[in-house]
């Protein structure tokens, strides 16, 4: 995946461009930005612009570099994941990992003319994997690129952060998902932007997914959204208590609730007009739109994308995903 192949990060693309033009790549960077928007891939397109010998503007995807890295089995370029010790057990980056990536490092590039190690979701390193790590980033041998990948930068060691270059990615817009998802499923550009719509903005979901299960899945949602408008400080405690449990899905579920409410402000603002993520229940949204006030809704979309920073950022779950659900239990009163 050469950088052309990257779908909607222009600007940390062109950043990462005009480093390796003017041979100002640093020793690390920090890649950071929402799940799955396409970082990972980013850093191994930079591995293969930094490694093919046919570059110029980008790699040309095609010599025995670019294909071994494609393929994840380049000897100089090498992808460090987290790992569960035992099955079902939470995933981490031991500290094994960081000192067979240290005992690499240390010897020169074999095929390539650096050694490039990504580690993915670095925020999942152990304390004692973190601090070994540091001592790498604090004396970075010769000819060597670490790439740290993470959409949660804050759980990282301050002093892990200080000494990378940090290189931001964007959400990708609907536009820039059914793209990706019309080239890596081959499917039709409506089906893709319907798709699309319902990832916010996330590609492994949709492609992980399909248009039906997504449907059911916000089926399930809009009843939790029904349950805690209807049916107070119960349902409030209930449907809190499910969701602290399991976090991706809590994400899931303010985000789409923040795509709801998106929706709702877009018809109270422009009218049928509108377009909707939803629009597929534009009826609904319409009659909720009726009664509500813009102030209310600003009100309210503000409080679930500060609450869904929250949850990102390790602050308790439950206070969080409560605070944000408050408001929804007291709409009918
Ligand atoms: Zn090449």
């Amino acid at each position: 995946m050469p950088f052309a192949e990257i779908v909607g990060q222009a600007r940390a693309v062109e950043i990462l461009q005009r480093e390796r033009r003017t041979g100002r790549v640093p020793h690390a960077y920090l890649f950071h930005g929402p799940e799955s928007i396409g970082k990972k891939r980013t850093a191994l397109a930079l591995a293969m612009a930094l490694q093919c010998r046919a570059a110029d503007e980008d790699a040309c995807g095609a010599c025995s570099d670019c294909r071994n890295i494609a393929a994840g089995y380049h000897p100089d370029v090498r992808v460090t994941t987290p790992e569960a010790k035992t099955r079902g057990a939470a995933e981490k980056i031991y500290i094994e990992q960081i000192r067979s990536l240290q005992q690499e490092i240390a010897l020169r590039p074999m095929a390539g003319r650096q050694k490039i190690f990504v580690v993915d979701d670095a925020h999942r390193l152990v304390e004692q994997a973190a601090n070994a790590f540091l001592k790498t980033l604090e004396e970075p041998p010769d000819a060597s690129v670490l790439i740290l990948v993470t959409a949660f930068p804050d759980r990282l060691l301050a002093t892990i952060r200080s000494r990378c270059r940090p290189v931001r990615f964007q959400p990708l817009s609907p536009e820039s998902v059914a793209a990706i998802v019309s080239r890596e499923k081959g499917t039709g550009a409506e089906e893709a932007t319907r798709l699309a719509r319902f990832a916010y903005g996330s590609v492994a979901r949709v492609l992980a997914a399909d248009y039906e299960a997504m449907t059911k899945r916000r089926a399930q949602f809009l009843e939790e959204r029904r349950r805690l408008t209807e049916g107070g400080p119960a349902a409030l405690f209930s449907v809190s208590e499910s969701f602290t449990r399991n976090s991706v899905e809590a994400t899931e579920f303010l985000e789409f609730l923040i795509s709801w409410e998106r929706d709702l402000m877009a018809l109270t603002l422009q009218g049928p007009a509108a377009a909707l993520v939803h629009g597929d229940c534009a009826e609904a949204l319409t009659r909720e739109a009726e009664s509500r006030r813009v102030a209310d809704l600003l009100g309210r979309l503000e409080l679930l994308v500060q609450s869904l920073r929250w949850l990102q950022s390790n602050v308790n779950a439950r206070l969080v995903i409560e605070a944000a659900l408050m408001p929804l239990g007291g709409e009918t009163n």
